[in-house]
């Protein structure tokens, strides 16, 4: 028997939907493991609703109630009163930051049933992998402001990248490109305009790739990349790139595999010290809340990709294939997806599958 404890953060908006239904799918799945498989599930309610009482939107000892967990199930921070920069840099980066998941995994491809809105392209051409690092560059949090309301006011947001951190995410990216069948990577760059901080990031690449003689890759510039991901997504395979450029990226790529309300994410660190995040790349939704419209695909898969990385291959089988199972069906299909099936409807169904099929 494999026991598991995990640490559900449901957050905002529609994360008090997804969350649950994920956890729903787990329950789902360890009942039909018949004792195989065991999750204790611990419910943290931090967010906006906690900021609102405490003052921050997690508890100054959150980090250490986490540690010992197994994995984290995370639904979407993200408050319309509550400003953006509060809301990720007090939950989501601090929890990013605080157990150092410096790779952002973001697989996209077009599930069975899904409209996707390049035409020309057969759902095979688009399987991609984004690794995005996590943990510096553009988002590393340098810089400041001086002389606020004043005409001379200036401000500077510092991309600020390390050796050790560019060659431990290219390492990762690399070695995920070498696992997958086509051994394919694109480094994401944009050395020609930025020339310290990118040009060591393509120098990083050269060196890193000397040790994977059997991974291709090649190089992009980022917005050419984003013309390629539209005109020729099947050269594409795994990619790497900037904390920024791939936040921006996975969006596209997320757009064309159909819709956000399906992508998943993992923060993985890679060494295994703490526990890694997973969690749907859609955000809070509050335009959707509490109607039941929320898709809470991009939550399954992330419970895929969560059951992957405590090595069960065979549950997160399971639940992809209930989950492709779901998105072949137009009647299951929720409103962002064209059709009327609600987040529960979905769920159901998906957890039927799991107990039904092996
Ligand atoms: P945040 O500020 O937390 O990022 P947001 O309001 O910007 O949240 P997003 O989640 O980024 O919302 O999504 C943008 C829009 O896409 C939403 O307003 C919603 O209509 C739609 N959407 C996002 N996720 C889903 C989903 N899981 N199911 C259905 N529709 C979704
Ligand atoms: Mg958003």
């Amino acid at each position: 028997m494999s026991s598991y404890s995990i640490a559900t953060i449901p957050g905002d908006g529609i994360g008090k939907e997804v969350i649950p239904a994920g956890r729903q799918v787990m329950e789902a799945l360890a009942e039909a493991s018949g004792g195989a498989l065991k999750f204790s599930f611990e419910d943290f309610g931090w967010g906006g609703d906690w900021y609102r009482a405490h003052g921050e939107m997690m508890p100054a000892d959150g980090l250490d109630a986490l540690r010992g967990k197994d994995a984290i199930l995370f639904g979407s921070a993200g408050d319309p009163h509550i400003p953006d920069h509060i809301t990720l840099w007090g939950l989501r980066l601090k929890i990013c930051q605080g157990f150092d998941q410096y790779a952002n995994v973001r697989p996209t491809r077009i599930l069975p049933g899904i409209d996707a809105p390049l035409k020309r392209c057969k759902a095979e051409d688009l399987n991609w992998v984004i690794v995005r690092e996590n943990s510096e560059g553009e988002y590393a949090g340098v810089g400041g402001r001086v002389h606020q309301g004043h005409p001379i006011e200036a401000a500077t947001d510092v991309s600020m990248m390390t050796r050790a951190g560019v060659e431990r995410v290219m390492r990762f990216a690399f070695g995920l490109a070498r696992s997958r069948p086509r051994k394919l990577l694109t480094v994401v760059t944009k050395s020609n305009a930025q020339r310290h901080a990118m040009v060591m990031w393509d120098e990083i690449a050269l060196q890193v790739s000397k040790e994977f003689p059997d991974v291709s890759w090649d190089k992009e510039l980022v917005d050419a990349m984003t013309a390629r991901m539209v005109n020729r997504p099947a050269t594409l395979d795994t990619i790497v790139a900037t904390n920024l450029h791939a936040d921006i990226l996975s969006d596209l790529a997320a757009a064309l595999a159909g819709s956000l309300g399906i992508a998943p994410t993992g923060n993985i660190d890679p060494q295994r010290r703490y526990p890694s995040m997973f969690e749907p790349i859609h955000g809070s939704a509050f335009d959707i809340m509490g109607k039941g419209l929320a898709n809470p695909v991009g939550t399954f898969w992330s419970v895929v990709m969560l059951l992957e990385h405590l090595g069960e291959a065979e549950a997160a089988r399971r639940v992809m294939a209930a989950v492709e199972h779901v998105t072949a069906n137009p009647a299951l299909h929720t409103r962002d997806l064209g059709g009327n099936a609600t987040t529960e409807q979905v769920t159901r169904a998906v957890c039927a599958h799991i107990a039904a099929e092996p």
